[in-house]
């Protein structure tokens, strides 16, 4: 089905986000990869036959981004608050040997500030 994907502001952070719209059924989805913010709304079918909408909003607490040397690709958008075990558990995975330290990146969003 066709959409639009385009960059818009993050309704979360401000900074930008990517939304894709398909236009024809009004679905929607938004992502940030600076605070992890995540957005969708889709379409369910309901009760009698009749469409509804569903919508799921997730705060963002920041994005992990993890490249291999050999150029394989982890993301994942955090979504919960992150302790600071987290935090080192995070950076310990940047210290192995297969990381390209140069390309990955935590950032971590808390109370609408960057850390
Ligand atoms: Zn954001």
């Amino acid at each position: 089905m066709a959409s639009i994907y385009s960059a818009i502001k993050c309704p979360y952070c401000g900074r930008s986000a990517f939304e894709d719209d398909y236009y024809k059924s009004d679905e929607k989805y938004i992502s940030c990869l600076r605070c992890g913010f995540n957005y969708s709304k889709t379409m369910k079918e309901g009760i009698n036959n009749l469409f509804e909408y569903e919508e799921d909003r997730q705060e963002g607490h920041g994005v992990f981004s993890l490249v291999k040397k050999d150029g394989k690709r982890e993301m994942r958008m955090l979504n919960y608050h992150l302790t600071n075990n987290d935090i080192d558990k995070y950076k310990k995975t940047f210290l192995e040997k297969d990381v390209d330290q140069e390309k990955s990146y935590l950032v971590t969003y808390e109370a609408e500030t960057f850390i």
